[in-house]
Formats: structure tokens, C-alpha cells, sequence
């Protein structure tokens, strides 16, 4: 068998949209832009949607629109993709870690006072794995410190937190349909905000820093290339039609493996918190403590071999050899992100994994893990 880590379910029905754009003169800023920015505002149920290139691009632009840059300090998580701190890197900002809940995987929120500074300006969570992070919380250090609130949901469309949806949190987030997301436009993802600010100037500077209606080579400030075409858009269109079955699938292969490895002593399934509802994005499971890093790498490597898609989600973002040469990050400094980080395995994941499939990965992944005890 080869199953790979994820893969995007692409229906007849995607395949016919993207054709129809194709028979159109309207491949970008048209009709399919506006549609799908429609669609996911209504979704998140916030009043505006800007969809760009990357999740990496909606990140930077909040940054830029609220006005982040040199001698800001953002506190954020070391536990995440890379782009959740770089976007603050792009602006001169300096990005200021905060070690995670050991069972969440999210920010540790009662350790985020402790690292507030005259310098901070914004919290930058993240709804990691697609669970979501302590909204409430989060929503009560900014206000009572007056810092804007950022969220980083491009791994949780379709999470909610006490009934409202993730990305609607804060002054903006974002989505991001990378293929491996709940969704995908190919590239692409969008930033959500009921922040008029932030919405016009995220759609001035996804488009070199055009003003609203302005002619087609005035500009009024800095700008980027970040649009997203129509093309990805219809896709993301015909995706979106069926979020909630996605969604439900998804929670349905989770729990399905949950069963499959509810008598496996040696790991730890995924926690999900109790005040919100996950939409899965990866499933991951963490070695107990006889396990070492270098047993757990040793197990992805047979478990490759033995054709199972898997990964280490996530390497912490202090220790990229680039951080560490820039802030002088060092193992030890952020000990439980590390702690997790070092035992995760992210098993094979997505839309169409069939139950023979997960047999197959939790048959192997049984026999790896106590033949490397
Ligand atoms: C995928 C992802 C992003 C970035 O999205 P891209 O579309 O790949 O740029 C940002 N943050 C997190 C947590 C992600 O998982």
C-alpha cells in the first residue's frame, strides 16, 4: 500500500468549475473572487473576506493593516507553521514565544501576562491541528492590555469556539487553502475581519496599494502582488459547497482512528477541548516518555517504508536554524513545545482514507512502535 500523509478530494463537480472560469475572459478579479469571498464571510460569519495567494500572504497583510512593524513585539506560539511568526518578521516586528498548553497544544494563556512588554502590540494564536485556542481568554488579556488579537485559523475552517466559528475572533484571521487544508483552491487563502480598516487595506495591498475605484496605475501606498485568481476561486467555491460533509468526514476519521488506537498504551490520541468543536485538520498522536526523539524519527522512517504517509507536526519555530541564529534560540527554552514536538506523529489524513487504509496504517504503526520501544 502507498497512503499518503493527506490529498485533497477533488470531485467531477470541482474539476467542471475550474473549466467554466476557463471559458471565461475573467481569470482574476472577477466575478468567482467575489463569489468565494462571499461564501466564507457568510461562513465564518464576519462582515468582510479578502482572499489572497497563501495563508502566508492573508497573515502578512493583517499584520501590515494594523500598522505592526519595528520595535513591536507580537506574542505568538512556537508551535505552529513557520508562517504564523514570519508574518511578523516581514514588518520589523519581533515575534515573542509563549510555551503551549500540554494537552491543547494551543498558547499557554495564563503564562501570556508574564511576557507582555511596553512593547506589545498584538497576540497572534493559533487554532493548531484545527482545534481551537482559548477565544475567551485571549479576548480578556487583549483588551484589558490593549493589544490587538490575531488568528491564526488556516488549519481550522469549520471550528467553533462557544458556538461561534474560528477566524471570527479578534480584529482579523485567516483561512488558508494550501492542498493538505480542509479545503483548497490550489494556492490561496483569506483574511476575515469585521474591521473595515483592515478589510480596505488588505484589498488595496493585494493589489500593488490600488486605492477603491482608483485608475489602474494610481497607487496609493505600498502594495504586493497577493491576488488570488478566479480560477482557484471557483475552486474553492465548488469546495466550500459541501464544507459541512467535509468537515463531519473528517471528524469521522478521527474518531475512527481513536478507536482503532484506544488500546495502544504507549501513545496519547488527540485532546480535544471541551469549549469548542474541532475541525480536524491532521490526526496526531504523541509517544508516551520512553520514547526519544530519535526513536520517534526512526519510527516515521519506518513507517515511510512500510508506505504510510507521516510527519513530525510541528518542528518548533525558536528552533529553526534561523531563528536560532537570529534571536539565539536554544533546545530548552520553550520545554514543552519542544517536549510535544518531539513525540508527535502525524498519521495519514484525509477525505477519502478508507477503513481499510487506517487498518492498514494502525496494524503497521503497532507493530513499529514496540518493535523501536
Ligand atoms: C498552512 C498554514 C499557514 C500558511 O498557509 P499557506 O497558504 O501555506 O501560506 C499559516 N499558518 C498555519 C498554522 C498553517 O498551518
Amino acid at each position: 500500500m502507498d497512503i499518503p500523509l493527506a490529498k485533497p478530494q477533488l470531485t467531477e463537480k470541482d474539476r467542471q468549475a475550474v473549466l467554466d472560469v476557463l471559458n471565461t475572459p475573467k481569470l482574476s478579479l472577477g466575478p468567482k473572487l467575489e463569489e468565494f469571498e462571499g461564501l466564507i464571510a457568510d461562513y465564518t460569519g464576519v462582515n468582510h473576506a479578502v482572499a489572497v495567494n497563501s495563508g502566508t500572504s492573508a497573515l502578512h497583510l493583517i499584520i501590515r493593516s494594523l500598522g505592526i512593524g519595528e520595535g513591536d513585539e507580537v506574542i505568538t506560539t512556537p508551535f505552529s507553521f513557520i508562517s504564523s511568526s514570519n508574518c511578523i518578521l516581514f514588518e520589523g516586528a519581533v515575534p515573542v514565544f509563549v510555551d503551549i498548553d500540554p494537552d491543547t497544544l494551543n498558547i499557554g494563556v495564563e503564562k501570556i501576562e508574564e511576557a507582555i512588554t511596553e512593547n506589545t502590540k498584538a497576540l497572534l494564536a493559533v487554532d493548531v491541528f484545527g482545534q481551537p485556542a482559548e477565544w475567551g481568554k485571549l479576548e480578556e488579556i487583549a483588551s484589558e492590555y490593549n493589544l490587538y488579537l490575531i488568528e491564526d485559523s488556516a488549519e481550522a475552517l469549520g471550528a467553533e469556539f462557544q458556538g461561534k466559528k474560528a477566524g471570527s475572533f479578534g480584529d482579523a484571521g485567516v483561512f488558508a487553502f494550501y492542498p493538505n487544508k480542509q479545503i483548497t483552491t490550489g494556492e490561496g487563502g483569506v483574511i476575515v475581519t469585521n474591521n473595515d480598516d483592515v478589510a480596505t487595506l488588505s484589498r488595496s495591498m493585494r493589489n500593488q496599494g490600488r486605492g477603491e475605484g482608483d485608475k489602474w496605475l494610481q497607487h496609493e501606498r505600498l502594495g504586493y502582488n497577493y491576488r488570488i485568481s478566479d480560477i482557484n476561486c471557483a475552486l474553492g467555491i465548488s469546495q466550500m459547497e459541501r464544507i459541512d460533509e467535509i468537515v463531519s468526514r473528517r471528524a469521522e476519521i478521527a474518531e475512527s482512528y481513536n478507536q482503532k488506537l484506544q488500546n495502544v498504551s504507549e501513545i496519547q490520541t488527540p485532546l480535544v477541548s471541551p469549549s469548542g468543536k474541532t475541525s480536524w485538520f491532521v490526526y496526531v498522536i504523541r509517544l508516551d516518555d520512553q520514547f526519544t526523539r530519535e526513536t520517534r524519527d526512526t519510527i516515521l522512517e519506518e513507517l515511510s517504508q512500510r508506505g504510510i504517509g507521516c510527519s513530525n507536526y510541528f518542528t518548533p519555530i525558536h528552533l529553526q536554524p534561523f531563528y536560532r541564529k537570529r534571536f539565539g534560540y536554544k533546545p530548552g527554552d520553550f520545554p514543552i513545545t519542544e517536549g510535544v514536538s518531539s513525540r508527535t506523529i502525524a498519521l495519514p489524513f484525509f477525505n477519502e482514507i478508507t477503513e481499510e487504509e487506517m487498518d492498514y496504517v494502525v496494524g503497521h504503526f503497532k507493530e513499529v512502535i514496540r518493535e523501536f520501544k
